[in-house]
């Protein structure tokens, strides 16, 4: 297969890393997303990756009563800890890596900067990014829609838990169809279900490509990199 995108961002929910337990990390999962990104950069893409937190923690739940920005600053500490545990898989797997923390914390991770993280994705590393957007009520969703126009990627490659966008809710509607291609104006129009607000909101303004699939297909990265027909293309 041969790259169709140069530079992709990737994200990865900590649902994604969980195997099935929606909480914490399983270590054969985990292996098996570290090797689908692998192949995803030894097909000549550069990579950057955007993790989500919510296997250890999602902004105010679980019944604690918390004010929500401590609840999201909790979250995105909770991403930081899945970046550090996909950079620590793909080294093992010999793919150099840098992590990038949006929230300050130079002893665990890089200060995030736009340039040097351009420039270490330049450089062939796999680039993750921790901390989403920095800021409380944001999603990482949200987080990998910035990235990945602040890092000029040329496809975004959102992983969710159905393999696309849908006429209709599939797990309620039977007769609900998987959709090719939609701008993100007719999803908005018809009300369907694609990422959150800030993110569609950012994407109308900023036209990067995004790819919605399901990470159930170990192959979806890099068929999805390979601009092999998947999910549902939002343009
Ligand atoms: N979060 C945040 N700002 C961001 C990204 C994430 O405050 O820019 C917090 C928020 O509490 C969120 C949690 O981190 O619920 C985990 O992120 P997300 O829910 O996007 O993770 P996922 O569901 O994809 O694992």
């Amino acid at each position: 297969m041969i790259p169709r995108y140069k530079r992709v961002m990737i994200k990865v929910s900590g649902e994604a890393l969980s195997g099935g337990a929606g909480q914490g990390i399983d270590g054969a999962t985990i292996g098996r997303v570290a090797d689908s990104i692998r192949k995803v950069r030894d097909l000549g893409c550069e990579v950057g990756v955007v993790a989500g937190g919510g296997n250890f923690w999602r902004g105010a739940r679980n019944g604690l009563v918390m004010e929500r920005s401590r609840a999201d600053h909790m979250g995105m500490l909770a991403t930081v800890m899945n970046c550090l545990a996909l950079s620590e898989t793909l080294e093992n797997l010999g793919v150099p890596t840098t992590v990038f923390s949006a929230v300050p914390m130079p002893l665990v991770a890089e200060s995030y900067s736009v340039v040097a993280a351009r420039r270490r994705l330049a450089e062939g590393r796999v680039v993750l990014f921790g901390g989403g957007t920095g800021c409380p009520y944001f999603t990482t969703d949200t987080g990998v829609v910035l990235k990945g126009i602040e890092m000029h990627a040329d496809l975004i490659l959102l992983a969710k838990n159905v393999d696309g966008i849908y006429t209709d809710d599939p797990k309620k509607n039977p007769d609900a169809v998987r959709i090719d291609e939609i701008t993100c104006e007719e999803v908005l129009a018809r009300g369907l279900k694609a990422t959150d607000a800030t993110a569609m909101s950012l994407l109308m303004e900023n036209r990067i490509p995004v790819l919605l699939f399901s990470l159930e297909d170990p192959d979806a990265l890099v068929k999805g990199a390979s601009g092999e027909k998947i999910g549902t293309v939002l343009k």
